[in-house]
Parts: structure tokens; C-alpha cells; sequence
């Protein structure tokens, strides 16, 4: 589903540029769950923006679905954007003025769908997530496990394929890190392909397959097999964390 090749970005400031992703490579197939690790600065941010079609990059090739993102204008890479990919982000991005069932609906509302109608669907999603009793309140009476799931519910409303999250569980705790997880394992149980980005080993183990970022390239792919290996060598290391 997602295919890059010898990828390259570079952000430039004033005279200053800095090369992030220095030619890298990575195959991701539809239905997969997994991780992308790596230290602070080291792109794994970059990487998933540019997956997501919110960032452009300077050489190499990206493919999503079989559609060649160079081959793209402006327009369809929006359009592709919104059919095929979800986004949730470590601060939520919730709309702080907009109760739960309005932040859910509010895709709804750019693809030219009834209010009626966007609500329906808003309270279907945030039953799912049981959140069916908290669609009248406003983000700041929800605790951060309830945002969070707001924001998946959001995601989750416009049927993507992909759902990208940015340290989803960067600001929770232990345990609704792990409840957050679990609801991203029954997303991805339904055939979505959900790709994680995280410093905290114990989330990314939740995944299938973690990606390891370094000097702007894939440097190792752990395959959930190997995962008790990579979870000794880590522990080996624990005096150099991820982060
Ligand atoms: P990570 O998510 O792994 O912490 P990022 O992808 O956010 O890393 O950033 C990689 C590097 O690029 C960092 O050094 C960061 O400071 C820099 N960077 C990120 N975004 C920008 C930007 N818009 N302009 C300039 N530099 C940026
Ligand atoms: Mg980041």
C-alpha cells in the first residue's frame, strides 16, 4: 500500500539546512500495524507527514495505493488525503469550543453532509468508543484517555484505509496509553492499516513490526516474532533510551 524510495527532506532556514531524511526506503502493506521509533529529531514526525500527504519531499518517490505522489496535483493529493487517511495527534487537536460530537463530526461537515446526518454518524462512532455518554461535553471536561478517543473517533468517521497517529499516547498515562493502544489494535482488526509513531517501547510492542529510524534512514525492521530479542537488546540499553 505504501511503497518510498530513496526518499529525501531537507528543511531549510535562512542559510541553514537540515537534511532529515537522507535516502530513505520503506514498505508498509495494507493491514499492517506498526511503529516508528527512533530519538528525538531523528524524522520519524517528517516520515509520518509526508506519508500522510501533509508535507512534501525533495527526491526520491512515493507511492500510495499504486498512485505515484509526484504524479499528483495539489488537488488530488488533497482529495487522496481526505479519502484515504486519518490522522490523530498526541495533543488531540481537539476544537476547544465544539462539545465531543461536533469535534467528531466535523469531517462530515467538509465533505457537504447534513447535520442530521453528520451527528447520526458522530454518536455511531463515539459509541463504538464508548464514549456514547460524553458527546454533549467539551474537551476540557474529558480526561486525556477520552480526548484521545475523541480524536480517533474523528479519524475513524471518514472511513480511511490508513490511520496515522503522532505519539498518540505522548500524553497519557500508563494504563490509557495501553487502553488507546488496544483501541487502535481493534481498528486495525477491522482491516485498517494503522502506523504509530513512538519513543516508548512498550507501546511500539504493541505493534506487529517496529521501524527504526536513524542518521535518516530505516536502520532495522523488527518483526513481532523478534520482538523478545529486541526487547532484550533493549533492555540492555536501557541506559541509552529511545528518547
Ligand atoms: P522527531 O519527530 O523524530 O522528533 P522531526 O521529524 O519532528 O523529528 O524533526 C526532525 C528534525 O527536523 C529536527 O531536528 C527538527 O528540529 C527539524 N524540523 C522539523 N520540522 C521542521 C521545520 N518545519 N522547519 C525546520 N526544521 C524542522
Ligand atoms: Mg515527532
Amino acid at each position: 500500500m505504501i511503497q518510498i524510495n530513496n526518499l529525501h527532506k531537507s528543511y531549510v532556514t535562512g542559510n541553514n539546512s537540515l537534511h532529515v531524511l537522507k535516502g530513505l526506503n520503506l514498505e508498509i502493506e495494507e493491514g499492517e500495524f506498526v511503529s516508528i521509533m527512533g530519538s528525538s529529531g531523528s524524522g520519524k514526525s517528517t516520515l509520518l507527514n509526508i506519508l500522510g500527504i501533509l508535507d512534501n519531499y525533495d527526491e526520491g518517490a512515493y507511492s500510495l495505493d499504486g498512485h505515484l505522489m509526484q504524479d499528483m496535483n495539489e488537488t488530488q493529493a488533497a482529495r487522496t488525503r481526505n479519502k484515504m487517511i486519518g490522522f490523530i495527534f498526541q495533543s488531540f487537536n481537539l476544537i476547544s469550543f465544539k462539545n465531543a460530537m461536533e469535534n467528531v463530526a466535523l469531517p462530515l461537515y467538509y465533505k457537504g453532509i447534513s447535520r442530521k446526518k453528520r451527528n447520526q454518524m458522530a454518536m455511531e462512532f463515539l459509541e463504538k468508543l464508548g464514549l456514547k455518554e460524553w458527546a454533549h461535553h467539551m474537551p476540557n471536561e474529558l480526561s486525556g484517555g477520552q480526548r484521545q478517543r475523541v480524536a480517533i473517533a474523528r479519524a475513524l468517521i471518514s472511513k480511511p484505509r490508513i490511520i496515522l497517529a503522532d505519539e498518540p499516547t505522548g500524553a497519557l498515562d500508563t494504563q490509557t496509553s495501553y487502553e488507546v493502544m488496544e483501541m487502535l489494535k481493534q481498528i486495525n482488526d477491522e482491516g485498517i492499516t494503522v502506523i504509530i509513531v513512538t519513543h516508548e517501547y512498550d507501546i511500539a510492542a504493541m505493534t506487529q513490526k517496529i521501524i527504526r529510524l536513524k542518521d535518516g534512514v530505516i536502520e532495522e525492521i523488527i518483526k513481532n516474532g523478534d520482538l523478545k530479542s529486541f526487547q532484550a537488546q533493549y533492555n540492555r540499553n536501557i541506559n541509552k533510551p529511545e528518547h
